[in-house]
């Protein structure tokens, strides 16, 4: 059993996860993305299986030194909506604070894969927390604020209570959304103090799991979450549609049922970004819609997360699709078309 984090080759060697004869080349996709596989996620893996969806999350590939020219270092245009360090203010009534920038694990398809890591964008320093909070604080339109990086909860509980304490001082800050993949892939980080640290009077608290494979809800990650939901703050499921970890619909179903099994309400599937290598983890939006139309009727309707497209350079995120209403034509989740007036008022009025 695994006891500690793997980050690098030769720790993947040593756990089994890797042949040895592999350990040169993947020595080299490291030095370029950050290694981490946390115990929760090695005991995961099953070795002898190539197409591995865990081991494809978190193992370096020597597909990534592949990079497309439609790939980007910042996919989704963080650093041309960073008016100040640490903060990405995107939408008018909401901001994201990225207070760190390292995780339990990294994930090989990041679309931050540039920031994140050891050797990614430092921590913000105390000036630079002051001049973040200062940023939100003298903007009454910011309404939420997403607490990312990074993964937040590797924070100790007493840097996260410091955080919501000044988030809490706030009065127009209404909703503190926090993302991470902790309850999943380091649930014993899961402390009844962690979850105390994310509370703040009068402040709607909602913490963003991502989760990308039924398998990743073990019984420890369904405690942790149970912890959270327990405490009265709210879960939503963000999953990253992943080319052989979970574009199917059997596995997509699975992880979105073993989340509303938690409490945990599918929020969105996001269509990988354009990160650079990682065009071998990514889908065609036309295979993300098919397995949309393919859970919509079969599985229940708290299980459908909304499929959306951050679009590259900044431009926000969207839903795309499927669409099932077309002129005159509405299609029903079997794919059969049923006459339907758009304007259905003046046909009845
Ligand atoms: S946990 Fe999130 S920020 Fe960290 S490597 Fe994975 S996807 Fe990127």
């Amino acid at each position: 059993m695994t006891v500690r984090t793997l980050r690098n080759a030769s720790d993947l060697v040593e756990a089994g996860l890797i042949a040895p004869e592999r350990a040169a080349a993947l020595e080299r996709v490291a030095a370029q993305y950050a290694v981490a596989i946390t115990p929760a996620m090695a005991e995961l893996i099953d070795a002898a299986d190539p197409g591995d969806p865990i081991a494809r999350q978190f193992t370096p590939d020597v597909a990534e030194l592949d990079i497309l020219p439609v790939e980007s270092d910042d996919p989704v245009g963080d650093f041309a909506h960073s008016p100040v360090e640490g903060v990405v203010h995107r939408y008018p009534d909401r901001a994201l604070l990225k207070v760190n920038h390292a995780c339990a694990v990294y994930c090989r398809f990041c679309f931050r894969r540039e920031m994140v890591g050891p050797e990614g964008l430092r921590p913000l320093s105390p000036a630079a927390l002051d001049a973040a909070m200062a940023y939100i604080a003298e903007r009454p339109a910011i309404w939420e604020v997403i607490v990312t990086g990074g993964d937040p909860f590797i924070l100790s509980p007493r840097r996260l209570r410091e955080v919501m304490r000044r988030l809490g001082a706030i009065d127009h800050v209404k909703v503190v959304r926090f993302h991470t993949r902790v309850p999943a892939v380091a649930p014993e980080a899961v402390t009844d103090e962690l979850v105390a640290a994310l509370k703040a009077p009068g402040k709607a608290v909602y913490v963003a799991l991502h989760a990308n494979h039924a398998r990743e809800m073990t019984p420890q990650a369904r405690a942790a979450c149970a912890k959270i939901v327990d405490a009265g703050i709210p879960m939503l499921g963000q999953t990253v549609l992943l080319a052989g970890v979970n574009d199917d619909p059997e596995t997509l179903s699975a992880l979105m049922r073993a989340l509303v099994e938690t409490r945990i309400k599918p929020y969105y599937l996001h269509h990988a970004d354009l990160a650079p290598g990682t065009s071998h983890l990514r889908t065609s939006i036309a295979e993300g819609q098919a397995l949309m139309r393919a859970m919509r009727g079969t599985v229940s309707g708290l299980c459908q997360p909304t499929y959306v497209l951050d679009i590259p350079g900044g431009h926000g995120k969207v839903p795309v699709g499927p669409d099932y209403l077309s002129e005159g034509y509405v299609e029903d989740p079997a794919g059969r078309s049923h006459a339907y007036w758009p304007s259905a008022r003046d046909e009845t009025d």
